[in-house]
């Protein structure tokens, strides 16, 4: 029978790559987005994967698109946690609301869609969970303490659900990307990149595919005694 994935957050970057690698694999996939519909529109034709829109941090919308999710392709048997933002700034000029913001879409975000797809997989005591944090929460990152702070939350998020689920058959694994090749790093200059670079021991920045395949790994039977863990996408960085 045909496996259905929801990956949120897949319109760009990582999230398009996890679409595409589920895809190629044989899956039937689902991917939530915010706001780029057009492209979420042409990865969809491309895939064939159903795109639906919903903002992360509104639960009426996740709701919405899990209700259609189900109705098209059935319930999920994995979800991939992988909508996020960044934003950098100085601790002390970081507002109330931008940690709100940051904490409303990297953790309340993953904490919703576990919470609307784990009745199923709780009732077929089968499923696979993947958050998707960052070395930065696992090392602390200057000048983005609210996404930095975040991602280390997602870990501990993984951690104690892996540990609360697994009896029901249910594995929460996460994946702690380094620096890799998308839009969030557009902010970055390219000396900036480079510099990050030289710092990896791979010598280079990794690329969304290589995110996408880890993350298609860890939801597949080939991890099924993996549960619990962070795996580090990260070139050595
Ligand atoms: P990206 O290129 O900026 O793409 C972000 C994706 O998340 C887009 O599909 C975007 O959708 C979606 N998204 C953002 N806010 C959302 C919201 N409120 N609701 C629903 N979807 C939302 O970023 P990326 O580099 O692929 O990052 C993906 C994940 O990997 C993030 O969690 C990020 O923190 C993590 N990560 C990235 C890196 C890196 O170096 N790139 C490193 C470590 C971890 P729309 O375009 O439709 O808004």
């Amino acid at each position: 029978m045909t496996k259905t994935v929801w990956i949120t957050g897949g319109s760009r970057g990582i999230g398009a790559a996890c679409v595409r690698a589920f895809a190629e694999a044989g899956w039937q996939v689902a991917f939530t987005y915010r706001s780029s519909e057009e492209r979420a529109a042409a990865l969809s034709a491309e895939t064939g994967a159903l795109a639906l829109r919903a903002d992360a941090a509104d639960e009426d919308a996740m709701r919405a698109a899990y209700a259609a999710l189900c109705a098209q392709l059935g319930a999920p048997e994995a979800l991939v946690c992988n909508a996020g933002i960044a934003q950098q700034g100085l601790f002390q000029e970081l507002t109330d609301a931008d940690w709100r913001q940051m904490l409303e879409v990297n953790l309340m975000g993953a904490v919703r869609a576990v919470r609307m797809a784990l009745p199923a997989m709780l009732h077929q005591k089968h499923g696979s969970i993947v958050t998707v944090s960052s070395v930065w929460g696992q090392h602390g990152a200057s000048c983005e303490s609210h996404y930095a702070t975040s991602k280390a939350a997602l870990i501990g998020l993984t951690k104690s659900l892996a540990l609360e689920l697994g009896p029901s058959g249910i594995r929460v694994n996460c994946v702690a990307p380094g620096v890799i090749d998308t839009e969030m790093n557009a902010m970055h200059s390219e000396q900036t990149l480079q510099e990050l670079a030289a710092e990896t021991p791979l010598c280079r920045i990794g690329t969304a595919e290589e995110v996408g395949d880890s993350v298609l790994y860890l939801c597949s039977a080939r991890a099924s005694f993996i549960t619990g863990q962070v795996l580090g996408v990260t070139g050595g960085f």
